[in-house]
């Protein structure tokens, strides 16, 4: 891809998040994630030297070798995906900054034991189903609270930081809006236990999520248009 046409498409994200947290306060800080999946390592090098830092992938395998090949530089790397049983461990191993798609208790439950076993921590989000569709994975969002509860409770090395979603997948910007504000309000409702990252917003619908509160924002397509 070219290298110009990268940065303007950075500046423009840039400044449209900006321009959309500064609507809510301008102590609303928003983290943008650049969701590097469609690209190669070369992109999120030239992305690093435009200021960069925190970049996402949503499969274990693309996460460890990008990582590998950018290992020179001081980058955040956030897990995306779904998670297989049988991945859980390679991402362990590959120390994440943050998995975003913890999407249930069970799931939690084996990854606690591998890391007890491994002796290591890992920050986690939990996905909120917050459309209630099929294709998609997370907790519904009536169970959310409770689940996010019991993981606390049940798990002695995973750090819960916060909840993820997709907003609905739909052109209706009103159903859109609502699966954000659904979100929202599950986040609101844990931060007293200790939750501090609300992850919504891609591409087509970021300046929404964070009109309804997101404060970090997982944007690939637009950056790599
Ligand atoms: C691919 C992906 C994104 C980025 O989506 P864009 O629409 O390309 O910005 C964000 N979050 C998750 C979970 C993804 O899989």
């Amino acid at each position: 891809m070219d290298k110009y046409r990268l940065r303007d498409n950075f500046d423009e994200i840039v400044n449209r998040v900006e321009r959309a947290r500064l609507k809510i306060s301008e102590y609303h800080i928003v983290k943008i994630v650049a969701v590097s999946k469609y690209v190669s390592s070369k992109e999120v090098r030239e992305l690093y030297d435009l200021g960069q830092r925190a970049f996402g992938e949503n499969r274990v395998q693309d996460l460890k070798q990008k990582m590998e090949e950018t290992d020179d530089l001081p980058l955040e790397w956030h897990f995306i995906g779904r998670l297989q049983k049988n991945k859980i461990n390679h991402l362990i191993d590959l120390d994440p900054f943050l998995m975003q798609s913890l999407d249930s208790l069970e799931l939690a439950l084996e990854i606690d034991k591998r890391l007890e076993a491994k002796g290591k921590k890992l920050n986690c989000l939990l996905q909120i189903n917050s459309a209630k569709e099929e294709t998609k994975a997370g907790v519904l969002p009536e169970l959310a609270y409770d689940e996010y509860l019991k993981i606390i409770e049940n798990t002695k090395h995973i750090n819960l930081k916060g909840v993820m979603t997709i907003g609905a997948h739909t052109e209706d910007e009103e159903l859109i809006k609502k699966s954000f504000e659904t979100t929202y309000k599950i986040f609101e409702n844990l931060k007293p236990h200790g939750a501090k990252i609300c992850s919504m917003g891609m591409s087509n619908d970021f300046e929404l999520a964070i009109a309804c509160g997101s404060n970090m924002v997982r944007i690939g397509s637009l950056f790599f248009k």
